[in-house]
């Protein structure tokens, strides 16, 4: 076939007959937030999402849950796929009909050895697309306080891999060029030839004055900041035992982070807190610990399943419209109960005229996603506090029904049947432990540990120890309040913090009081 652009256009449009589609997506330099809004969506119609050691495993959240999810990454020196396999992975899947993603750390086309993906897929004659993405460069550093430019002092950016290739007699970094360039550089992998590189460009003309930092997983959590100079840079990162995947920049831009560096000085910053909720609830509680600085990560240990009987809650739905009141104890109740209802009634005053009582402020602001209003949240978000409420009420010969987990404690309803009322105290959901590590935080939690765990249920506690995970030296335990702490007590574990003010706002603002102190 003649190679111009009428075939490579007749090319294209015979390959688009195959359902097949490959996204090679940026995944930014760590922090999940700089995922570009397409490649979120590219990520949550992936049949096959294959992803590398330098993009951050939590995006995998976007992708279905059924999903398959390859493992391609590359660990210095440590190749868990050879270049040719990847390729051949991608062409594969995607001849095959699958909507591929291919998630690569930064922006796929620096440093990134996309364009010889893309290739690949082109010569196949497959569909694909190039989804940029921040690029560690630039966005990285911007999270050390450090902009690649500034209009009075540097001008020109330079980006180099300080990585030589394996089995090269002479170098093939061309210092002279790299220094005789006006403006900031920035150096990509090669962190081992650190010393060499530094060298070098002083040789080569470099001032040694010239500001430099090296930046360590920059926007993640755990990114770690060094700064010197072009001469003592190398034996500073040596000293500190540095470690890759980092960032080297050389220039003026570097002391503009004495006051731009924004992103290491938020007062959790440095704080690893393992937040064990359910996968679908831990979101509220990392991300407001993330705003603070922390590097909050998910310990999924439980999960919302449908009660195994479901029998009395089928029967209390049929009979909704004969409740005084509803008496919800938590979020869960609230979506588990709302969406059988929704599911059995189409008109929202099928409810009939009960009033709604909950326990909580997130109960509460659950029961107003439903538009419903809550007409009873006593002060404190315990039962005995609703107990009390109730009790000067008067519930004399009325139907309560109070949708709860299964297994959940039966105070609430054996007190308020001592106050005369009718209680139909039903199962809606079950807590299960949670079985897959979907985000890695299990692994992470093995591996690197965390300064602190924090306990939102006591379902939270008991799913946690029996998962047996070894305990690290230190980790300090945060508990929502006295039911949860009590349970943390009776399986063993310390309470070294508890949260006054019984919700998530409540503890994200013990944990920071607990540090700040
Ligand atoms: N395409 C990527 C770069 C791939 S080369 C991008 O655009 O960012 C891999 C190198 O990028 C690493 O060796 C390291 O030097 C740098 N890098 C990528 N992400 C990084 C991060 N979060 N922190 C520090 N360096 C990072």
């Amino acid at each position: 076939m003649k190679k111009n652009a009428q075939t490579g256009a007749r090319e294209l449009k015979g390959a688009k007959k195959s359902r097949g589609i490959c996204y090679l997506v940026g995944a930014g330099p760590g922090d999940p937030g700089l995922l570009t809004l397409r490649g979120r969506e590219c990520l949550s119609r992936a049949d096959v999402v294959i992803y590398d050691y330098l993009s951050n495993q939590e995006l995998l959240g976007f992708a279905p849950e059924g999903a398959e999810k390859i493992y391609a990454g590359k660990i210095a020196g440590q190749h868990a796929l050879h270049q040719e396999e990847t390729n051949a992975l991608l062409v594969n899947h995607t001849r095959a009909g699958k909507c591929v993603v291919r998630l690569k750390g930064g922006d796929p086309f620096l440093f990134g050895r996309g364009g010889e993906e893309a290739a690949a897929l082109a010569a196949a004659g497959l569909r694909f697309e190039i989804i940029p993405g921040v690029t560690s460069a630039i966005g990285g550093l911007a999270y050390a306080g450090i902009p690649v430019t500034h209009r009075l002092r540097n001008s020109v950016l330079t980006i180099f891999t300080g990585h030589e290739g394996p089995g090269k007699e002479s170098s093939s970094i061309d210092y002279k060029a790299i220094a005789a360039a006006p403006g900031t550089k920035v150096m990509l992998m090669g962190l081992k030839n650190l010393a060499t590189v530094t060298r070098e460009l002083a040789r080569a003309g470099m001032a040694v004055e010239t500001p430099a930092a090296l930046v360590r997983c920059a926007s993640m959590a755990n990114q770690q900041t060094l700064v010197g100079t072009l001469g003592t840079l190398a034996s500073l990162a040596e000293e500190a035992q540095f470690q890759a995947p980092a960032l080297a920049v050389f220039g003026e831009v570097v002391n503009l982070r004495e006051s731009l560096n924004w992103f290491e000085a938020r007062p959790l910053f440095g704080r690893r807190i393992a937040v064990t909720r359910t996968r679908r609830q831990a979101g509220g509680l990392i991300e407001a610990l993330r705003e603070l600085g922390a590097d909050a990560y998910e310990l999924p240990t439980i999960r919302i399943d449908p009660p195994a009987d479901k029998t009395a809650f089928v029967e209390a739905l049929a009979d909704v419209r004969g409740y005084d009141w509803i008496v919800f104890t938590s979020p869960n109740g609230v979506e588990a109960f709302f969406n059988a209802f929704f599911a059995a009634y189409e008109d929202a005053r099928d409810l009939g005229g009960a009033r709604l009582a909950v326990i909580g402020n997130g109960t509460a602001k659950k029961v107003r996603e439903y538009h419903y209003a809550v007409d009873l949240i006593p002060k404190e978000f315990v039962a005995e506090s609703l107990l009390k409420e109730f009790k000067e009420l008067n519930v004399e010969h009325l139907r309560i029904l109070l949708p709860r987990a299964a297994g959940a404690r039966e105070v609430l309803a054996v007190e308020l049947e001592k106050l005369g009322a009718i209680v139909d105290d039903v199962p809606v959901y079950q807590t299960v432990p949670e079985t897959e590590d979907v985000t890695g935080g299990i692994k992470r939690f093995r591996d690197e540990g965390a300064d602190m765990i924090t306990f939102t249920s006591a379902s939270t506690a008991t799913h946690f120890t029996a998962l047996g995970l070894p305990m690290p030296e230190g980790l300090k335990t945060a508990s929502i309040g006295p039911v949860t702490s009590a349970e943390m007590r009776s399986l063993g574990l310390a309470v070294d913090l508890e949260s006054a003010q019984h919700d998530i706002p409540g503890l994200v603002d013990a944990i920071l009081r607990f540090y700040i102190a």
